[in-house]
């Protein structure tokens, strides 16, 4: 194990009985405990709840190349590299599908996206297609007719995300980690967490906690994002790949109003997943019958069977969403020994894995394999005292 090396404080070293201590189980806690385990490192993680209970439990499970940044572009490159090693190793109750996604044009500007994207691709070394009419209602006919067409990403993949936060919990536990649920930590200091029962000292201390990592690290804005999501009842074979709208990019860009654009996802179950939605409304979590009416309605004009399928439960998540669409991935200096892996917004699941190794890297002294600096935690403070 290579220490540690900014900010050590002899009192964390000499009480120390963990070498890192993670707040939060997400998946993102979860992929962080795994991979600072697999450097030698003694874990604990702490739980304020149960694990994989947060926007984790209520997220989509698609893993997804997305290029809104050359950062976020490089960061799900490397995270699908990751989730695509991992797959033949995952069990199977993870539901690892590498079905791929395909991005619907709905007329011929969208269409000349859909090349944009394949050059940008192509460039990348990531496996893509443009598909005609013709061959996008082949791969998938309970589309409406009349869509200008399509692009394949074959790479991408969707998976049972509460399941793989499990598995990467376990993964760590086998490697010594400890995980300690319904366990909330109260306040963050120097290579120390505070609890309600108790004190515990680190030299590596990772506020993994979500959209309510802000409580334990106050300058870092994240805000919760609204999404609803619905399920319905079993039709196997409905839909084959992860279906997404073009027009999902302008939805999730936009941080002002409440948006939907169609997303449905295969689910091992045989069920439809349907998505999405977007709202700034605080931590109001109840279903928003408008919104939620407004992304059904939405999804039927690509998939009209959707509209008399008959649907068994709907709810809604908190995506700690950050204003830059960059997550937080760093040292957070202000504190020492203090690491924030937080503000993954609505790519998370698909980033987890990234997000672990980066942190890895960083904590261990590495060179990472991409370019660190967009996630820094620090810009926060750049930005508000600019020199
Ligand atoms: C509707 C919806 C759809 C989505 N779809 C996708 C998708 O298809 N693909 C994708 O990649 N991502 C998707 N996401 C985003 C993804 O779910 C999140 O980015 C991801 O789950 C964030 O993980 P996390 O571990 O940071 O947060 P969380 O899962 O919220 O975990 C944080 C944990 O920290 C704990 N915690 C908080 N405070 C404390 C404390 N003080 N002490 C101890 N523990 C604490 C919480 O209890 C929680 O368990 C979606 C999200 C939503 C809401």
């Amino acid at each position: 194990m290579t220490p540690v090396t900014a900010g050590v404080s002899p009192i964390a070293q000499r009480e120390a009985q963990y070498d890192a201590i993670i707040v939060g189980a997400g998946i993102i806690g979860a992929a962080c405990a795994r991979a600072l385990a697999a450097d030698g490192r003694r874990v604990l993680v702490l739980e304020a709840r149960s694990a994989a209970s947060g926007a984790t439990a209520a997220g989509m499970g698609h893993l997804v190349t997305m290029d809104d940044s050359p950062a976020q572009l490089a960061l799900t490159m490397l995270s699908l590299t990751l989730w695509r090693e991992l797959g033949p190793t995952l069990p199977a109750e993870v539901e690892y599908d590498p079905c791929g996604t395909i991005w619907i044009a709905t007329d011929e500007r969208e269409l000349d996206v859909v090349h944009t994207k394949r050059r940008l691709y192509a460039s990348l070394g990531i496996a893509s297609e443009v598909l005609d009419p013709r061959a996008l209602a082949a791969l998938e006919p309970n589309l409406r007719p009349g869509l200008a067409g399509g692009l394949l990403v074959q790479g991408d993949g969707v998976l049972n995300q509460p399941r793989a936060a499990a598995w990467l919990l376990d993964q760590a536990r086998e490697m010594g980690a400890t995980v300690r649920e319904h366990h909330a930590v109260e306040r963050i200091s120097d290579h120390t967490v505070h609890c309600a029962s108790e004190v515990l000292h680190a030299e590596v201390i990772v506020n993994a906690a979500g959209a309510e990592a802000p409580r334990l690290t106050p300058a870092l804005p994240i805000v919760p994002r609204k999404g609803h999501l619905v399920i319905t009842d079993r039709h196997p074979g409905f839909v084959r790949h992860q279906l997404v709208e073009l027009g999902y990019l302008a939805h999730a860009h936009r941080m002002d109003a409440a948006s939907v654009a169609f997303n449905v996802q295969p689910r091992a179950s045989q069920q439809v997943l349907i998505g999405s939605s977007r709202e700034l409304v605080g931590w109001d979590t109840s279903l928003n019958h408008d919104v939620l009416a407004r992304m059904l309605a939405r999804a039927a004009e690509f998939m009209p069977v959707l509209a008399t399928m008959p649907t068994i439960r709907a709810w809604t998540g908190m995506r700690p969403a950050t204003m830059d669409k960059l997550p937080f991935i760093g040292a957070w200096e202000p504190t020492h020994g203090l690491w924030i892996a937080a503000g993954h917004e609505g790519l998370g699941i698909t980033t987890s894995l990234g997000t672990a190794q980066l942190l890895a890297d960083l904590v261990a002294g590495r060179a990472p394999s991409i370019d660190a600096a967009p996630f820094s935690p620090m810009r926060v403070l750049a930005s508000t005292n600019p020199q």
